[in-house]
Order: structure tokens, then C-alpha cells, then sequence
């Protein structure tokens, strides 16, 4: 019987799906699992290359039965050898010219049957080759064959007499230093790790052992990011009713997942959901089951990760991290210690949602809304998005956590395609924050100019001040100026490569472009009509910093931002004085938004809440509201009631007044009204196609030319937007141009989308980008 190839069966089964979590692919998980227990003599497979084919392979008698799906293999490709990764077992091939595999690498098999059926599914609906696809799901540093541990140099324990000791000490008093050090291990230690830790150096060590005193063996040691930390086993914490009849829920639905809903836990900031999270792992584990925690990067703070490697810290290892910061030798390490089953809770940012992990009981997406789940290169995926599809295939529990969940999740939950758990109270009965509304128009008339801080805030900051609270001013804007304008001729500095207007940076004293990162000196005369005449103008967390400090010359002000922050420990430092009440005042931006906890801050003022609302994307409104809701849930955390002051030049826009009464299911009504209205999303899909090139007249007339042919090809039932210049023109030296479509079944338009574009050939410095479900529309 010849077995039809494995993608053929996904896709004649993925037609069936218009859109995520309407079905789940029982049958086809069986059917791969049955492929991969025979013993088969070809293979079809799909090579770590740009090339969209895949391409079949015998497998040699010496590696017969020990190939299986998703095993990593080495092939011979043209002249040379690749790696590739088997997709398919087969009894016959039709191609020509079959060559055999040359080497497996690594024993079993790297993707699992359901993660393999996983970038079948995304390749279909992210309209993407698989090939890319792959990419996300296996890093680069496991891809490689040659990878293994890294070997380094450890020094283990032994026992070391006094005397050997003593009779150093005047001789040589560096070495009777580190061998009275060694003398005290408890378990072998990196010897960099403990020449660190006490200054010596390797010289002092190699000499040690030549006099035939300690032993040193090169070894591979797992590198352990978190490794020298201590961490504090804690307890479950005593759950309100309301955080009990989530759990119960979630217990149910880990104890029959294939009849369960995806849930969405909806509750208020400070209201206990990550305790919730935490019980819900342990039930997972309890039943032999894993589970991932997604975590938006920016909330994936040391003490997030602290929370939950000290509830698990009887299980050593157990739990693994996975973010961006991780060095290639770390990922390595955690990736393995994931895969070999060794790690049981893996926490991490969007690319954990691929965690290599067995038997997935509970995959857990806190802060669902954020926008940082989306990747904005190909493939375009949303995590959480993923994870519902994900937790299909593995038939397991699935949470999505916010606190302002995305309209998106929000209206699957109201129409029963997921369940709905909401909790309405902060732990301990905290008082939700009082928000306050600063007209910004008034204090204008009042000042002339709009100062940037009002003059309530600023009192509200000068009482926090002298009761010893601590205050957090948000504004989501870097920079000093946000541009430099000619008073006379009106001329601003814009980047020469993106058609936006140049920051002024006062620490680097230059222009800025924060798309590009092109910088440049500040001009003493305007460029365009010489005159002396240059204002700077609009401002940034750093002007606000140094503003906040004059006002306050007593205060201790620290900024948190990209810029301040380029250093891994300053971001760590920075919190740990906020937390221990060394700063005053806090200033930054979306970086000091989400999930910290401080008990002492009792004061949260919103520079300018009016900043995304005036961007041209659909979703403005709903960002306006999530991050209000977000950073006022900030304060407020402790024994004593918090504030928040809103500084804004549109008070009665919609998102700020309900966000102002904690109103959530108002604003959720009024927002899916208009997007009904409009036919946005959640109510259609949509697909936005890129067009750009360094040529501007090749990119507009490609564009034109693509809008045309997906007109012929898409039937009635999808809207199309004619070829437009993007809202950003131009970004980093290319011009670029938007087709937007939209429709309901968006696996249809998947397809035809990449039929039509792979049957259309674009000039060569022309590139087009697509994105399924888009959430940057600039
Ligand atoms: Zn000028
Ligand atoms: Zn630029």
C-alpha cells in the first residue's frame, strides 16, 4: 500500500477548519502515530534549506527501526550533505534517483507526532512553507548536528587534610586559599563558577592539581541560567470562592480535556491568578501530566520566574525557562533538559509554546491580550492562538488569562466557544484603584502650553512623597524630544530611510530613528533655510525624568526603558530598589506596565493616555483601554488604597471612561458593536499583504498588479482592499504598500491567497509579506 504523504492527509482535513478551535484533528494524530511504529524503507522529509519541496530518501539497513516521525536526519543534497527532519515514513516512493540517508542525528526522534502535526497546521493557515515554520519549532542551535553538551572543566569534592593546608599557606597562600575552599563543597561546581566566586584565577587551580591535590575532569554540566539562585519552597495559598470555582473548573477540564472548552479566566488585576496558575500546575503533575506557562517576554521577570521555580523547588530542574535573553549554550541546555523529560513545567515567552515537552496536561497563556504573542516575521504566528491548537492535538487543558482579555477571546467566550471564569475581586479585598481624569485641553487654556505634569498630579506625587509612598509615572514614549522643528520655515529632521520624524536623545546628545536605529548630530542651524530658529518639540520619558527631578530635587528618580535598561542587571537592579523603597519616583514605559507588584506604590499617574489612541489600526481603542487597565492595576497592590491620574486630551473617548469605572463588559459591548459594524475582527479574519521594495514605482505597481489577480481568484465571499501606500510609507530605505483582505473562512483564503501569489512572479528587489490574523497595520 502506497501511504498517502502525511501533509495530504493535513490538508485534506485542515479545509475542513475555518478557523482555530472548531475541530479537533483526532484521526489524523492516530493515523500519524500508526506511520511512525512500522518499519519503513523510504522516507519523505523536508531539509533546513529555502527550498519548498520535500524530497523522499531511502533508509539504510543500518539505521532500520530507528528512524521514526520526527527524527532528525543527515542527507545528501546536490553535492553536499543537510540536515532535514523525516516528515513522513513510507513503504514505496515514486521519486527518481533515491538516495539513501547518510547519518541520524541524535537518537529519538526531535518533534513529537503532534508538534510535526502542529507546523502542518500553521504552514496551512499562516500561509507560510513549512520549511519556515520549522525554523520557530526547532532552534537554531538544536538544528545543528555537532551541538552537544558543552564540555567544561569541574572540580569535584574531596576530602583535604588540614595539615596540606597549613603547609601551603606560607609557601603558596593563593592555593591553601582555593583548597580550603574546595575542602568545603558540597557537589562538583563549574571550576569558572567557583574561581568566580572567591577571586581566584586558573593558574591557582592547575597547580593544585599537579601537586596531585584535588582532581579536575572536563564534564558536561547543564548551564543553568537561574542555577545560583536559592529558592524558597512556598505553599499553596489559601483561594477565595471565587479563585475556587476556577479551579474546580480547571480541575475538571484536566480530568476530561477532550470534552472541555478552552477557558478563559477573567479577572481583575490583583485578583490572584497566578496562584490559580500554580494550583493548577500541581494538579497537572499530580496526574503525571506536564505543563507550559506562556508569559508575555516583558512580564517574564526574575520574579515571575521566582514564583514558580519556588513552589516546584522540590522538583530540582524541574522546571525550565525559555526566553529570548538565553544564550545559544542555554537554550541548548534547556531545550534538552525539556525534551528528555527531565524538566515537567516549562514557563516562557511566545516560542515556549513549541516546549518539546511529553504528555502536556495544561498549557496555561497568561495575559493573553498582550500583542508580543505575535510574531512579526515569518511565520507570523499568535502563541496564543497556537496553544489552543496545540492543546487540540494533545488533548489537553488549555487557560488563557487577562485581565482585559482581547476582544478576540472575549467574544469566543461569550458565543460558548470557550468557557467563561471571571473573578471580580482583588485578593486580601483591595480596593480597585480611584482614576482620576486630568483635562489637558483645560490646563492648556490655563498655561498656554500643556505642561507634563498637571498640576493635581503633581500635588498627588508631593503627598506621596512626603508619606514615604512610592509613585509610577507611565508614558509610552522613549526620548527627550520626540522631534526637532524649524520655528521659521517649519522644516522637521525625519530619517532619510523611514518617514518618521527623528527623537532627540539628551544622554547621547543625538537624533534618533527608533524604527532603524539611523542616528544623527543635532544641526545648530535648520538645514532646509539656515536659520538659527530650531525648536524641539513633543517629549519622552527622558524629558519627564528630568522635569519630574527638577520639580522633586529630593525625590530619587529612575527611569526604565530601552534606553536605560540596555544592561541585563540594571533592569533586575532597578526593581530590586523600587521593591526595597530606595526610589521614589518610577518613570518609564510599557516596561514598568505589566504584572509587578508593589505593595508600596500607592500612586500611578498616565502621562498621556491619548498616545495609541490616534494610531491607524482598528484596534487602538481596545490597546487604550488594556493598558490603562494594566498600569492602574499597578497601584494600589498593598494595605493602602491607590490612585491613578489619566493626563488626557480626550476625556470622554469611550476606552478612557470605561477603563475609568472598571467597566469592562460596557466597553467589551460597545468595541464588538463597532467591529461588527466596520466587519473587523473578531467578526472576520483578516489578511494584510506587504508589498515593499527599494523602488517605489516596482513596489506600487507589483502591489497593483497582486491586488488584481487575488480580485479574479477570490470569490465574493472575501472583501478587498485595493493597493495603498502602508501608513508607514517607508521604513529602513523600502517603500511599501498594503492589500488588506478580509472573510470569514480563513482557511480558504490561506490558500488561495498563496496559490495566487506563488503563481505570480515578483521583480527580484521586490518582497511581499503575509500576514494571517495581523495585529501591526502601520
Ligand atoms: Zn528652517
Ligand atoms: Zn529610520
Amino acid at each position: 500500500m502506497h501511504l498517502r504523504k502525511q501533509s495530504e492527509i493535513l490538508r485534506s482535513a485542515q479545509n475542513d477548519i475555518d478557523e482555530i478551535g472548531s475541530r479537533v484533528l483526532a484521526s489524523v494524530t492516530i493515523s500519524v502515530i500508526r506511520l511512525s511504529m512500522m518499519k519503513p524503507n523510504y522516507v519523505r522529509v523536508i531539509i533546513d534549506r529555502g527550498i519548498r519541496r520535500e524530497l523522499d530518501y531511502s533508509v539504510p539497513e543500518t539505521l532500520a527501526g530507528r528512524i521514526a516521525i520526527g527524527s532528525r536526519v543527515r542527507v545528501p543534497f546536490r553535492d553536499k550533505f543537510a540536515l532535514a527532519t523525516v516528515l513522513a515514513t513510507l513503504e514505496k516512493s515514486d521519486a527518481k534517483g533515491i538516495r539513501p540517508i547518510d547519518a541520524l542525528v541524535g537518537e529519538a526522534p526531535t518533534l513529537s507526532p503532534s508538534l510535526l502535526e502542529l507546523a502542518h497546521w500553521m504552514s496551512a493557515y499562516y500561509c507560510c512553507p513549512l520549511e519556515t515554520v520549522m525554523r520557530s519549532l526547532l532552534p537554531q542551535v538544536i538544528r545543528r548536528a555537532e551541538v552537544g553538551w558543552k564540555k567544561q572543566l569541574v572540580v569535584h569534592p574531596s576530602k583535604i587534610d588540614l595539615d596540606k593546608i597549613d603547609n601551603l599557606r606560607k609557601r603558596a597562600p593563593r592555593q591553601a586559599e582555593l583548597l580550603e575552599a574546595i575542602g568545603k563543597l558540597e557537589k562538583p561546581v563549574p571550576a569558572a563558577e567557583l574561581l568566580r566566586n572567591i577571586s581566584s584565577d586558573n593558574q591557582t587551580l592547575r597547580a593544585l592539581a599537579k601537586r596531585g591535590l584535588i582532581e579536575l575532569r572536563e564534564e558536561a554540566i547543564a548551564r543553568d541560567p537561574h542555577g545560583d539562585e536559592m529558592f524558597v519552597p512556598t505553599t499553596n495559598l489559601q483561594l477565595n470562592t471565587e479563585q475556587n470555582l476556577a479551579l474546580e473548573k480547571i480541575r475538571r477540564a484536566l480530568a476530561a480535556p477532550e470534552k472541555a472548552k478552552p477557558i478563559l479566566l477573567h479577572g481583575v488585576t490583583g485578583s490572584g491568578k497566578t496562584e490559580i496558575y500554580l494550583q493548577a500546575i500541581r494538579l497537572a503533575l499530580e496526574t503525571g501530566r506536564t505543563a507550559i506557562v506562556l508569559v508575555p517576554e516583558i512580564s517574564l521577570t526574575p520574579q515571575t520566574v521566582e514564583r514558580f521555580k519556588s513552589r516546584f523547588a522540590e522538583m530540582h530542574q524541574g522546571v525550565a525557562v525559555l526566553h529570548s535573553h538565553l544564550s545559544e549554550g542555554e537554550r541548548h541546555d534547556e531545550w534538552h533538559k525539556i525534551h528528555s523529560g527531565q524538566a515537567r513545567i516549562v514557563i516562557g515567552a511566545r516560542s515556549a509554546v513549541f516546549a518539546p515537552l511529553k504528555d502536556v496536561g495544561l498549557i496555561i497563556v497568561d495575559e493573553e491580550h498582550e500583542t508580543t504573542y505575535k510574531q512579526e516575521e515569518a511565520p507570523r504566528y499568535h502563541a496564543r492562538d497556537v496553544a489552543v491548537v496545540r492543546a487540540k492535538l494533545e488533548k489537553c487543558a488549555v487557560v488563557l488569562g487577562s485581565a482585559t482579555p482581547s476582544l478576540e477571546s472575549y467574544h469566543n467566550a461569550t458565543t460558548g466557544k470557550y468557557d467563561l471564569l471571571t473573578l471580580t475581586q482583588r485578593v486580601d479585598d483591595q480596593q480597585m484603584p480611584l482614576m482620576r481624569i486630568v483635562d489637558l485641553r483645560q490646563e492648556r487654556r490655563k498655561e498656554k502650553i500643556a505642561p507634563i505634569l498637571s498640576e493635581k498630579l503633581s500635588q498627588a506625587i508631593a503627598d506621596r512623597l512626603a508619606k514615604c509612598e512610592q509613585t509610577i509615572l507611565f508614558l509610552n514614549r522613549r526620548g527627550f524630544s520626540t522631534s526637532l522643528l524649524c520655528s521659521h520655515c517649519g522644516a522637521a529632521r525625519n530619517c532619510p530611510n523611514c518617514s518618521v520624524a527623528l527623537t532627540f536623545h539628551r544622554h547621547m546628545a543625538r537624533l534618533t530613528c527608533h524604527l532603524c536605529g539611523h542616528t544623527a548630530a543635532v544641526p545648530k542651524k535648520c538645514p532646509e533655510c539656515g536659520k538659527d530658529a530650531l525648536i524641539y518639540a513633543g517629549f519622552g520619558t527622558e524629558k519627564v525624568e528630568s522635569t519630574v527631578s527638577q520639580l522633586f530635587p529630593k525625590a530619587n528618580v529612575r527611569r526604565m526603558d530601552a534606553d536605560s535598561m540596555t544592561r541585563k542587571e540594571a533592569y533586575r537592579e532597578t526593581l530590586r530598589n523600587f521593591r526595597a523603597g530606595k526610589i521614589d519616583i518610577l518613570v518609564g514605559t510599557q516596561m514598568i506596565a505589566k504584572g509587578l507588584h508593589f505593595p508600596n506604590v500607592t500612586l500611578v499617574g498616565i502621562i498621556n493616555a491619548d498616545l495609541a489612541l490616534h494610531l491607524p489600526d482598528f484596534r487602538a481603542g481596545e490597546r487604550t483601554f488594556q493598558l490603562l487597565t494594566q498600569v492602574a492595576g499597578r497601584a494600589g497592590r498593598g494595605e493602602r488604597p491607590g490612585e491613578v491620574f489619566v493626563q488626557t486630551y480626550t476625556p470622554f473617548s469611550p476606552s478612557i471612561q470605561f477603563a475609568r469605572h472598571h467597566d469592562f463588559a460596557g466597553y467589551f459591548q460597545q468595541e464588538l458593536e463597532f467591529r461588527e459594524r466596520c466587519d473587523f475582527p473578531p467578526f472576520k479574519h483578516a489578511v494584510l499583504i506587504t508589498v515593499r521594495s527599494a523602488h517605489e514605482g516596482r513596489a506600487k505597481l507589483s502591489a497593483e498588479t497582486m491586488a488584481r489577480r487575488l480580485k479574479e481568484s477570490l470569490g465574493p465571499e472575501f472583501m478587498l482592499s485595493e493597493a495603498t501606500p502602508a501608513p508607514l510609507e517607508k521604513l529602513q530605505g523600502q517603500f511599501r504598500f498594503h492589500i488588506l483582505l478580509r472573510g470569514e473562512a480563513i482557511m480558504r483564503l490561506s490558500r488561495l491567497v498563496r496559490e495566487t501569489l506563488e503563481k505570480l512572479p515578483l521583480p527580484e528587489d521586490v518582497i511581499a509579506a503575509v500576514d494571517v490574523d495581523p495585529y501591526q497595520l502601520l
